[in-house]
């Protein structure tokens, strides 16, 4: 999966899956620019740090990258936010930073990304959704909702820019190794290296998911590889679609 002379933008690159597809797309040949809130010491080709709940920053993360870059061929959505809980229990300020993160982000970032691609020739985006937008989870009402959002978008955008040579995909992961997975187990009074482990014992594979297993999927989407894959839904989850 080559990506030299390629140029790309990876939101959320300081998290835990984020820090993956950096690496991988780097190593792939592409020059990136990272987007996160904090990123010491994250390797990159221009650092465009930000809040992406501020609509500012996020219209302009497309066009900041292809000036910095040269060009802009793909962008990854990676960033995400989790609120937990049912509705009953769910604020306002959970709303906002919910639908905030993982849907308006991302649609200012493709509003703008769109027509640089298409100046450029095409491009590819690759949205991180998740299993938990394909079918519902327990107790995280607003994150499903949010990735139901955001899984729609991928598959409205991939028909309407297919014709640009713009391929829109999202990957959807079910449970990752991540701060975000430990972080809610931690929350709930679990351990989080117990918790991870017994988690494993609930996925086919016989293992939970890495963070570098969801970024090879998304780097295989962001190249030609990946090349008649337009507007897919692709679940990895190691064989367990529901939580
Ligand atoms: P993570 O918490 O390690 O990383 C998320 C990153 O997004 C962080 O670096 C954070 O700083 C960034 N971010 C959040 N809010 C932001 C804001 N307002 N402005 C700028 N950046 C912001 O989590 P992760 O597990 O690496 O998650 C990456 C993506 O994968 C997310 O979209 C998440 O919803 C999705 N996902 C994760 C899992 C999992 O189990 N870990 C499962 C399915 C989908």
């Amino acid at each position: 999966m080559d990506l030299n002379g390629k140029t790309a933008l990876v939101t959320g690159a300081a998290g835990g899956i984020g820090i993956a597809i950096v690496e991988r797309i780097g190593h792939a040949g592409a020059r990136v620019a990272v987007a996160d809130r904090v990123m010491d010491g994250i390797a990159a080709d221009a650092h465009l740090p930000g809040d992406l709940l501020d609509p500012t920053y996020a219209d302009g993360l497309a066009e900041a990258a292809a000036r910095q870059l040269g060009g802009l061929d793909i962008v990854i959505n990676n960033a995400g936010a989790i609120t937990r809980g049912p509705v009953a229990e769910t604020t306002d300020a959970d709303w906002s930073l919910s639908l905030g993160v993982s849907v308006e982000a991302p649609f200012r970032i493709c509003r703008a990304a769109i027509p640089l691609m298409a100046s450029g020739g095409g491009g590819a985006i690759v949205n991180t959704a998740s299993c938990w937008g394909l079918r519902p989870g327990p107790n995280h009402a607003l994150y499903c909702m949010t990735k139901a959002a955001l899984a729609s978008l991928t598959q409205c955008m991939g028909m309407d820019y297919a014709h640009q040579g713009i391929r829109i995909n999202a990957v959807c992961p079910n449970e990752v190794d991540t701060p975000m997975l430990r972080s809610g187990f931690a929350k709930r009074g679990f351990d989080p290296n117990k918790a991870v482990e017994e988690l494993a014992e609930t996925v086919p594979l016989g293992r939970s998911a890495g963070p570098g297993d969801i970024a090879d999927v998304i780097l295989f989407l962001a190249s030609d590889a990946a090349r008649y894959i337009c507007g897919a839904l692709v679940e990895v989850n190691g064989g367990k679609p529901v939580s």
